[in-house]
């Protein structure tokens, strides 16, 4: 199915001429969309009727179910269905600095990890390039900052869809104009795809979910681990550290009494010693789930480990309870909905803040 934003230059042109467009409306259409990001009803240097005949010729991909909004405005989260009713969530978190989206690669996932929302529902499909794509103009629509950084942490696993991550990854880059290395991938460990990613042409930022130091810890949170364990993980980061010259980030969600004590510490830092350009680690605390029973360290136990990790020479972030911390909730929004759909109170947003529904 061709859509807005699964439409090439090509696709636009061809159905302009279809419509008995001129040919100079092509760039104009093109601009629009892509270069200003503006919705294509706020294209006036376009006639009303031809905005109405490609309004039904370039459907668009996504309907929001819900949209939340923070009661500081800094963070958005979409819920969206898909034309075959698929739902996917996207989060907006804006700063001072940078507007980033986080993007849903696939809906559901088939990775089953354990303390993981998504995860705990299942797989049900890859998504195509024009809905990852889509995803980030329809946030950038809502507000006037322009979005610079967009990181693939919301529901799914990109390496697991990597043709169609590969395909958005380009269009965001060429169509959009977003800058590679503000282009975040986060893998589970799809040792085959960091490979792949690490061969493609654009320099993006890899990000690689670790969560345990060792094999049989990781084991019991992270089932893809008996396919691809964490020594096979981590040389797959050190060539594509190597190769594209960037320094890669290992992300690790913090479980109290499971993977917080200070000697895991010391040995993740072992492990992680070598990389081009050093390690990054950034440390999560857990976001509670429903089917999994584990909660965050309190902050003291974090400090404590992000210490050892930065005595061992590792760069090290602890992600505040806000902003980016919200991405891991993804998959929290569809499950709510799944369990209570009628749970819209406004103490259920994001941050506390309100919930707006949309007809
Ligand atoms: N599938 C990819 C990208 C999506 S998940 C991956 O796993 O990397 C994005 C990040 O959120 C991952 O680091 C994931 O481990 C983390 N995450 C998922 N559920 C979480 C939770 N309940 N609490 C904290 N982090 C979580
Ligand atoms: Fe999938 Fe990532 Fe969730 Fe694991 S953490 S189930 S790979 S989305």
């Amino acid at each position: 199915m061709t859509t807005r934003y699964s439409a090439s230059r090509p696709q636009l042109a061809a159905l302009l001429a279809a419509e008995g467009a001129p040919q100079y409306r092509v760039a104009q259409l093109y601009d629009g969309l892509w270069t200003q990001r503006a919705p294509l009803d706020d294209l006036t240097t376009l006639p009303k009727a031809l905005r109405a005949q490609l309004d039904r010729a370039l459907p668009l991909a996504l309907t929001p179910v819900v949209v939340q909004t923070s009661s500081d405005g800094a963070t958005s989260k979409w819920l969206w269905r898909t034309h075959d009713g698929a739902q996917v969530e996207t989060v907006l978190m804006l700063s001072a600095e940078r507007a980033t989206v986080c993007v849903s690669s696939q809906a559901g996932c088939a990775m089953g990890c354990t303390f993981c929302a998504t995860g705990q529902a299942g797989f049900e499909r890859h998504l195509d390039a024009g809905e990852i794509v889509e995803q980030v103009v329809r946030a950038q629509h809502a507000t006037t900052q322009r979005v610079s950084h967009v990181v693939f942490m919301g529901m799914g696993e990109p390496l697991a869809n990597v043709d169609n991550v590969c395909a958005a990854l380009e269009r965001l880059n060429r169509d959009l104009g977003l800058s590679a290395r503000h282009l975040t991938v986060s893998t589970v460990g799809v040792v085959p795809g960091m490979l792949r990613l690490a061969q493609h042409e654009l320099p993006v930022t890899l990000a690689v979910s670790l969560h345990a130091p060792d094999d049989a810890l990781r084991e019991t949170m992270v089932p893809l681990n008996r396919r691809y364990p964490i020594a096979a993980v981590i040389d797959a980061a050190r060539e594509y550290a190597a190769i594209k010259g960037r320094r890669v980030t290992f992300e690790y969600a913090c479980i109290a009494g499971v993977n917080d004590r200070p000697e895991q510490a010391d040995l993740l830092a072992r492990r992680l010693r070598g990389l081009r350009g050093g390690a990054h680690v950034n440390l999560i605390p857990l976001n509670p789930t429903g089917a999994f029973a584990g909660v965050p360290p309190d902050r003291e136990r974090i400090n404590r480990f992000a210490a050892h990790l930065a005595g061992a020479g590792v760069t090290v972030t602890v992600r505040r309870n806000r902003g980016v911390d919200i991405d891991a909730a993804c998959g929290q929004l569809r499950a709510r909905e799944a369990s209570a759909p009628a749970n819209r109170d406004p103490g259920a947003g994001v941050g506390g803040g309100s919930v707006r529904m949309v007809p």
